[in-house]
């Protein structure tokens, strides 16, 4: 892909163009939005509501804002998600539509039809992809794959599994099924304890959602049996007491990407559009709940037609910014601007592996110019 792909970018202050709100108008329209959307398209409006318990979720007013935008482009828009692997509260479709009324996400709030795309029965159908690196086959969830357009509203946070979570994991691991996410996660691989850093401060045990974390005879313990790899205790730990062995990530990493593919696979070209929310970035993804605080300032709002370059922008932007002093970034020592982040966090993940995994993948471009709409103006 020789063009840089065009990643639009607006910052979280109020400006002359206005707020949070009206700068993703603004987006919509810079980065043409609108154009992917014929009259009376479907738009499965893909998010994450957040695990109960959570506060830096993407607030209501936000996917609302972008209903509405898909309603005067002449679409009819669904906002959905599926149900989890583990066992909380968004395990199964009705706990999870308790879920999503408690934050704040009905019909009458975001102003159209809230669906779980894989319903109550894992419903979704199955996809065949030719190039692959892990699962050849992906079971894509049912109202993902009724919809013509698909529009990615992805809350941009860090992650144990992928370093970074923003549109290609809410597509990939957010837009299969049950049976689908667990062999992108399945792996031998382990995260690795390191006893000596741990203070027993029990976050882990409380967070791991597959259970396989306990203190037995007061020593931190990894039940492998239960374990499903997916990297939510190495965020959570502020002791750096859990790592994750590179096996693990990268064989994940393999899974998402594939699961990626095969949900795009299923919408025509051009119908397919990604928005990045920068804004709360915590060390921890929105499953994990309670969140700790975010670890740099609010980065703002991108906006792309290419999920990879979207993602990228907004991890370039992570490190370019400095780290809030008092929190996660400090005890690693990732304050100094410019600092990787991702690296500090997660010391023995290699973010440029993974990058070139994504960009072998034919997925999208890493090479991107950001276009920052206030100085367009
Ligand atoms: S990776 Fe950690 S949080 Fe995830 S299931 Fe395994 S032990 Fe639990
Ligand atoms: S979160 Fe870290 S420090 Fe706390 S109990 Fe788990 S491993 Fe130990």
């Amino acid at each position: 892909m020789a063009e840089r792909s065009k990643v639009y970018f607006a910052n979280p202050r109020r400006t002359r163009l206005g707020g949070i709100c009206e700068k993703i108008r603004a987006l919509w329209k810079e980065s043409g939005m609108a154009d992917m959307i014929d009259e009376y398209d479907v738009v499965a409006v893909k998010m994450h509501f957040g695990e109960p318990g959570l506060t830096t979720y993407i607030r209501p007013i936000i996917a609302r804002t972008v209903v509405d935008l898909v309603k005067d482009a002449g679409g009819r828009p669904v906002l959905t998600d599926t149900t989890t692997l583990y066992k909380r509260r968004r395990h199964t479709a009705d706990s999870y539509y308790e879920a999503m009324k408690e934050n704040g996400f009905t019909p009458e709030t975001v102003g159209c039809p809230i669906l779980v795309a894989d319903g109550f029965r894992n419903n979704g159908v199955y996809v065949t992809l030719d190039r692959y690196y892990k699962l050849k086959e992906v079971k894509v969830a049912q109202v993902i794959y009724d919809a013509d357009v698909l529009v990615s509203l992805a809350h941009i946070t860090f992650h144990g599994d992928t370093g970074i979570a923003g549109t290609i994991k809410n597509i990939a691991m957010g837009g299969t099924c049950t049976e689908t996410k667990l062999r992108a996660h399945s792996s031998d691989a382990k995260p690795k304890l390191v006893p000596e850093r741990c203070i027993k401060c029990g976050i882990c045990v409380r967070i791991c959602p597959a259970g396989a974390l306990s203190f037995k005879e007061k020593v931190l313990t990894l039940d492998k049996t239960l374990c499903i790899s997916c990297g939510d205790c190495i965020a959570a730990c502020p002791q750096g007491a859990i790592r994750v062995p590179w096996g693990m990530a990268q064989q994940t990493y393999r899974g998402v990407l594939d699961q990626y593919k095969g949900v795009i696979s299923t919408f025509r070209e051009g119908k397919v559009g990604h928005i990045d929310i920068a804004l709360d970035i915590t060390p921890g993804c929105d499953c994990q709940a309670p969140n700790d605080t975010p670890m740099v300032p609010n980065i703002g709002i991108l906006a792309s037609k290419d999920g990879l370059a979207c993602d990228r922008a907004a991890f370039d932007l992570i490190n370019a910014a400095p780290g809030i002093p008092g929190t996660r970034a400090e005890e690693i020592g990732a304050l100094e601007p410019g600092s990787d982040k991702f690296k500090a966090l997660f010391p023995s993940l290699d973010m440029d592996e993974l990058w070139r995994l994504a960009a072998e993948a034919e997925i999208g471009n890493l090479d991107y110019e950001l276009i920052d709409i206030e100085k367009e103006e």
